[in-house]
């Protein structure tokens, strides 16, 4: 790796990043509409048909049952490995094929029923829920179907169906939120390209067989190659441990003069980012239903937990600071559920842009997924600390509660970070104040860009500030036909306008500054994924009344809950310390206040925060583990 690359600026990084940017809408989108303050409504109500698939409900049922009776996740939990039989059971199954198409050997899943499968294996055991999503929704099969080619899908996706895993590759010990680093080289040779680098933490990393592996191409720019995991010259130096997910099978991978022929590229040259951006847009639902596979868990376990146990004459459900958790246990499931399944009938229907929603749902979903184990944690009382095996030893039955919470955490870590979520959602948020009004704000635009960008701006402006002072939101019968519901959609109406105007406001007082009011657009990202939310199981408990009257009760607490988050968000856009905590923050990494870090043990270590890395050959053992295939 070169300095240069080590050191990039911010604006570089930024730059990077929005060159990866999708910049056209083609097709509607309610998340955007929903930031401009226009509610539109009507591109999720009616709640949309699932498609009907009879062979994916088979593949369900056999798969719930290779769940039940074939994945111990306590051993896996124990060991730290998923067993080879499982890895080849889930290939006899077709679960490595989910999101391949038919003609290629897959089951053609849709979303929906992906998200679904998911959810169910990962309620097993959560690290064989990450293996399959690492594998189809970032791995091989995901940037192959969008913009492989022919010949790319002929000679790869097959052998993914039957059962070969892969890994997507792009992370580096230096590259973690900010590409622009990225120091793998990919140096044109004869016929193809020699690959360099070091590869961090990829999921499936130890096992796989075909990577997609991101790197540098000198004068080309960042670049995808799917590239063979036994090639000569790839080295997996370790076998990585985390805090949860003890099954992952998650490498440092090393690229020695790797040669990758041409033909493996993937999408053209330069083109690695944005794939890996267009990728996430669905291939983010498949965290958010792991969240879901642990709400549902959590709330079985809450239901008869708290039933059962009795404390001070009550069962501790029936008292109302545990009441409180279960009740939001509940009402934030029956939300990351309706929030994920229109995420995923909407991508399956094509009909809108999801981009905005999939990553409110993966935001929404990760952060609320987190608390709910926690409280479930607090509701089980010291036995939520305790571990499952500890449990049965004693003679009480196993709940992974703990586990639970551990596997979940790194769900607000990876795919994009909470705080990168923010900024990513936030520069979708205010895009349509950009390009009208971009150059206003950019402090590079000279004067000139500028009057033509106030011009512009002031034509826009004058149409649209008057659309968000009044709206349906305020007329006492609207959206009648939500019976108990219409309250909450008219306060997202109204919300949503208020929303709009509060980063209009934004944008006038900070300008170009605006960019670095985290606090700021963090929290009008939360406020939208909550009033996105707060839609979607108004709209699905209206479409499912008949048959299950119950889910607008679900549905209204839900509302109810949100709307207090909401407010409080909308109370602290203007009243919070966002600014004294930046220059206290600024005090701490100056050592001011080091006295405070007195009377404790620390563990000295003259290593680096962030390991260097050097090119070459590998100096350790390969660590790979070979998984035999499944017999047909
Ligand atoms: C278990 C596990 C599995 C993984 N699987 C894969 C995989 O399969 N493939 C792969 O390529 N990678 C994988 N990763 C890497 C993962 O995607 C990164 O950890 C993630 O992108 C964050 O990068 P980082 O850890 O280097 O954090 P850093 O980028 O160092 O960030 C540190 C902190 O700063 C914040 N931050 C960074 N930049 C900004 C900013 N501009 N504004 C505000 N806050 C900021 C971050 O949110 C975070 O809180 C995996 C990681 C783990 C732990």
């Amino acid at each position: 790796m070169t300095t240069t690359q080590r050191n990039v600026s911010e604006q570089q990084a930024r730059q990077v990043a929005e060159a990866a940017r999708e910049s056209e809408w083609r097709k509607p989108s309610f998340g955007k509409e929903l930031f401009l303050g226009r509610f539109r409504l009507d591109l999720i109500d009616p709640w949309p048909a699932e498609q009907p698939r009879p062979d994916a409900d088979e593949f369900l049922r056999k798969l719930d049952t290779f769940a039940r009776t074939e994945i111990d996740g306590a051993r896996i939990e124990r060991d730290a490995r998923i067993p080879d039989e499982v890895f080849q059971g889930l290939a006899r199954l077709g679960a490595f094929g989910m999101k391949i198409d038919k003609e290629y050997g897959g089951l053609g899943l849709t979303n929906l029923h992906y998200c679904r499968a998911l959810t169910l294996v990962g309620s097993a055991n959560a690290a064989i829920g990450a293996l399959l999503s690492a594998h189809q929704s970032i791995g091989v099969p995901q940037p192959l179907k969008i913009f492989g080619s022919p010949e790319q899908k002929k000679a790869f996706l097959p052998r993914l169906a039957a059962g070969e895993v892969s890994a997507f590759l792009l992370t580096e010990p230096d590259v973690g939120s900010d590409p622009a680093r990225l120091g793998t080289v990919a140096e044109p040779v004869e016929g193809g390209y020699r690959l360099n680098g070091v590869k961090l933490w990829a999921t499936n990393g130890t096992v796989a067989t075909l990577l997609v592996v991101m790197a540098r191409v000198p004068e080309k720019g960042i670049t995808a190659f799917v590239v063979e995991g036994d090639a000569e010259g790839i080295t997996v130096e370790r076998r990585n441990e985390f805090l949860g997910l003890r099954g992952l099978e998650n490498s440092v991978t090393r690229f020695h003069d790797v040669f990758v022929p041409e033909a493996n590229v993937i999408g053209g040259l330069g083109k690695g980012l944005k794939i890996a951006l267009t990728t996430l847009n669905t291939g983010r639902l498949s965290l958010p239903a792991m969240c879901v596979s642990a709400g549902k868990r959590s709330l079985a376990i809450a239901r008869e937990w708290s039933a059962d146990r009795v404390q001070w004459g009550r069962a501790v459900g029936k008292h109302e600071a545990v009441a409180k958790k279960i009740a939001f246990i509940a009402a934030t499931t029956y939300a990351m559920e309706s929030t994920l399944d229109l995420c995923c009938m909407i991508a399956d229907d094509d009909r809108n842009d999801i981009r905005i929603e999939a990553a409110l749902v993966k935001l929404f979903a990760s952060e609320m997924a987190w608390q709910v184990a926690d409280e479930l944690i607090q509701i089980r009382g010291g036995r939520g600390y305790e571990k499952s095996e500890s449990l049965v030893a004693r003679g009480e039955r196993p709940a992974e509660v703990e586990q639970m919470l551990r596997d979940l955490r790194i769900n607000r870590i990876f795919e994009g970070s909470t705080e990168i979520m923010h900024l990513l959602i936030a520069r979708e948020a205010v895009d349509a104040h950009l390009s009208v009004a971009g150059d206003i704000i950019d402090p590079e635009a000279g004067l000139n860009r500028k009057a033509k960008a106030a011009a512009r701006a002031g034509g826009f402006y004058a149409k649209w500030l008057p659309t968000l002072a009044v709206g349906k939101g305020q007329a006492p019968a609207a959206y009648g036909e939500f019976g108990p519901l219409a309250g909450h959609l008219r306060y997202v109406e109204r919300a949503s306008r208020k929303l709009a105007r509060s980063t209009f406001y934004a944008m006038s007082r900070w300008q170009g500054k605006l960019e670095r009011k985290q606090g700021f657009l963090g929290r009008i990202v939360d406020i939208g994924a909550e009033l996105f939310a707060m839609s979607a199981v108004c709209v699905r408990a209206r479409a499912e009344h008949d048959r299950r009257p119950e889910g607008v009760e679900l549905a209204d607490l839900f509302c109810r809950q949100a709307r207090l988050r909401a407010d409080a968000l909308f109370d602290a856009l203007w009243n919070n310390t966002d600014s004294v905590d930046v220059r206290a923050a600024q005090r701490v990494l100056d050592g001011r206040y080091t006295f405070l870090e007195d009377g404790v043990v620390t563990s000295p270590s003259d290593l680096a925060w962030v390991a260097a890395w050097e090119p070459g050959a590998a100096t350790v053992e390969d660590v790979r583990r070979r998984i035999p295939q499944a017999e047909a």
